[in-house]
């Protein structure tokens, strides 16, 4: 099975990633891992990456699909694979088609986690994190057991500066109004499958396990 999984920041894509290939055993494929792999074994597409990277400049397009072409060549996808973070432009989505159609593959599912806005500023701006010891806690879904105090080192807690409103807000356009073009392109395409994210973690992943399994 070959998917692309998308979802805004907050909708749980890390976590219905782990569940997707701890079932179906094929290989979580981020953008970030891609290019630590590709440079570290110093491919020609590595390096040239890492040249950009290395002056804080962007990696064209040309390198990052380069680089995605590797990867999905590799014996591990022959069963199928599971892409996040790629693509992310419709350019890029036009590439990956190139690339899948050239290997004999074709994509199978394009899973998006739907989550509102205000749910997502929710989730976003909830964490709080221990001065101390860095654990980690969220007021609605994680809190601890007395307010602003860590439970495993009565340290105090405080937000991120990234995790204010404001912050989240605007992370969260930016991101809906990139993504937009790259949803409605593969709704054309029909790959698009849609997944109701505001639910209990477990019934997010019986709904994609349930489009999954329909693939054999
Ligand atoms: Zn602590």
């Amino acid at each position: 099975m070959n998917l692309v999984l998308m979802g805004l920041p907050g909708a749980g894509k890390g976590t219905q990633a782990e569940k997707i290939i701890d079932k179906y055993a094929i290989p979580h494929i981020s953008t970030g891992d891609m290019f630590r792999a590709a440079i570290k074994e110093e491919t020609e597409l590595g390096l040239k990456a890492k040249s950009f990277m290395d002056k804080g400049e962007l990696v064209p397009d040309e390198v990052t699909i380069g680089i995605v072409r590797e990867r999905l060549s590799k014996d591990d996808c022959k069963n199928g694979f599971l892409l996040d973070g790629f693509p992310r432009t419709v350019a890029q989505a036009e590439a990956l088609e190139n690339i899948l159609s050239s290997l004999g593959k074709q994509l199978d599912y394009v899973i998006n986690i739907e989550v509102d806005r205000e749910i997502l500023t929710e989730r976003l701006t909830g964490r709080r994190i221990c001065e101390h010891c860095g654990a980690t806690y969220h007021l609605v879904f994680n809190p601890p057991k007395t307010e602003g105090v860590c439970d495993k080192c009565g340290g105090p807690l405080y937000q991120r500066a990234d995790d204010n409103a404001e912050t989240v807000g605007n992370r969260l356009d930016v991101n809906m109004k990139q993504t937009r073009p790259l949803l409605d392109f593969y709704e054309e395409k029909g790959y698009l499958r849609n997944v109701n994210g505001q639910q209990d973690i477990h019934q997010v992943f019986a709904d994609i396990d349930q489009l999954l399994s329909q693939l054999g």
